[in-house]
């Protein structure tokens, strides 16, 4: 493949050259004539909505947005007042992220850290409420978790998965790294290989820090070597008579021309791609944000348009027919006006000047959203928070430029930026939420 996917398919891969093509150092001002608004306007033009029942309804991703990036999720802390902000917006708020609320890994530990010992989550509801796994893990605020629409051989696939990861996983590092200890080895392929229950992961933060060749050769092989081994894994899924199940879902990605997730390549402009996830077929935000209004309406109205049973796994497949369903069985009076805040798109030069590879896991809610807002006639608002930070290489918001997350002629309008990356946000978070009266029974955390 080229440094950058060509819009081809992603197999067969040839290692990728080391110069990636060069992003250009300043744009034109982005989607000149859309004015965006400061934070503070944001805050004014949401806290009216705010204490309406059923009015607004934000839709928050979870990494890079309310916590900073870390290399290990484990690693990853909650701000306990951020927590109590979400416990106040109840009913008006609800996450949507590709990581999970249980397991090992899952965000609920963090929750459950982050509280005091005394205050019990699943009592106080402090969990936070929403979507995970890519959208088939739905959680309220006290923890109960249902994964409406996944199969029981599903689960068998997906429970043997982590250690298929690390049994294919140490061979190829063993020869990618040939001077590394056994003990060091087996380091490296453990804390690589995510055993997360719903979307087990590659993520290559720790091992691209073996390199430190400018050209970034290391990582862009270590890259190749994850697509290849997760390629064989939904290869082994289809032998299993699971074909269709499950795909792979590339953090950070460009969309190439049918649509496919292709890997952002590791060179000198940048390392690129990071986590390589296997999902359920049908685990993607924009499917998830029906799904999330769907309950919302539910809750305030008693009554689900999409049906009580709706998911993401019985969800349509692509924007535009999600756009559709939503305009076929929505009330437009009881569409709640919607806020999307995420930290991941990209947006990078084509192979023909003047055309762009969009992507980013974060890009397709988004921009659903953006759309559901024009055909509801409904004021919605797309917020972009800066994950440059944290310790994971991402773009800044910083030159304003929106080099590589944004360009000209991105149809996605960003309404509102967070530059100061979460640590803005969560002040932001924590002011919305002080327009509403504390709920009765909770305690400082
Ligand atoms: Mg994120």
């Amino acid at each position: 493949m080229a440094p950058s996917p060509s819009g081809a398919t992603r197999q067969p891969t040839p290692l990728p050259a080391a110069q990636p093509e060069a992003l250009p150092t300043a744009l034109p001002e982005a989607q000149p004539g859309a004015p965006r608004l400061t934070p503070a306007e944001l805050l004014a033009d949401l806290s009216a909505d705010l204490t309406r029942p059923g009015q607004l309804l934000l839709v928050q991703d979870l990494d890079g947005v309310c916590m900073e990036l870390v290399r290990d999720p484990l690693q990853r802390h909650l701000d306990p007042a951020y927590l109590r902000s979400a416990r106040r917006l109840d009913g008006r708020f609800s996450v949507l992220t590709n990581g999970e609320h249980e397991g090992r890994r899952g965000v609920n530990r963090l929750v459950e850290r982050a509280l005091h010992p005394d205050l019990d989550p699943a009592a106080s509801g402090h969990y936070l409420p929403g979507l995970a796994a890519g959208g088939v893990q739905l959680q309220c605020r006290h923890g109960r978790v249902r994964t409406p629409g996944v199969s029981e051989p599903e689960l068998a696939f997906l429970a043997a998965v982590p250690q298929r990861l690390i049994n294919g996983l140490r061979p190829r590092l063993a020869g990618l790294l040939p001077d590394l200890s056994a003990t060091a080895l087996e380091e490296e392929v453990h804390a690589a290989v995510h055993d997360n229950p719903l979307s087990p992961t590659i993520n290559l933060n720790r091992l691209f820090l073996r390199g430190d060749d400018p050209e970034r050769r290391l990582a862009a092989a270590l890259q190749q070597q994850a697509l290849e081994l997760m390629e064989q894994l939904l290869g082994d899924a289809e032998q299993e008579g699971l074909a269709g199940r499950f795909f792979l879902h590339i953090a950070p990605s460009v969309l190439d021309g049918a649509g496919r997730e292709q890997p952002v390549w590791a060179g000198p402009t940048g390392l690129g791609s990071t986590d390589v996830q296997f999902m359920l077929q049908g685990a993607v935000k924009e499917a998830g944000l029906l799904v999330l209004i769907n309950e919302h309406i539910g809750r305030h109205h008693g009554s689900h348009p999409l049906g009580a049973d709706f998911n993401v796994r019985s969800a349509p497949g692509s924007i535009a027919a999600l756009l559709a369903l939503a305009r076929q069985r929505i009330p437009a009076r009881l569409m709640p006006r919607l806020v999307g805040v995420a930290d991941t798109i990209t947006s990078r030069p084509g192979p023909v000047p003047g055309q762009w590879q969009r992507g980013g896991s974060d890009r397709g809610f988004l921009t659903l959203l953006q759309e559901l807002g024009r055909q509801f006639d409904r004021p919605n608002r797309v917020v972009l928070v800066d994950s440059s930070g944290g310790e994971v290489c991402r773009p800044s918001l910083a030159d304003g430029s929106l080099r590589g997350l944004s360009d000209p002629a991105d149809p996605l309008h960003l309404d509102a930026l967070f530059p100061g990356g979460p640590p803005q946000y969560r002040r932001f978070f924590s002011e919305l939420a002080e327009c509403l009266p504390v709920p009765t029974g909770d305690q400082p955390v």
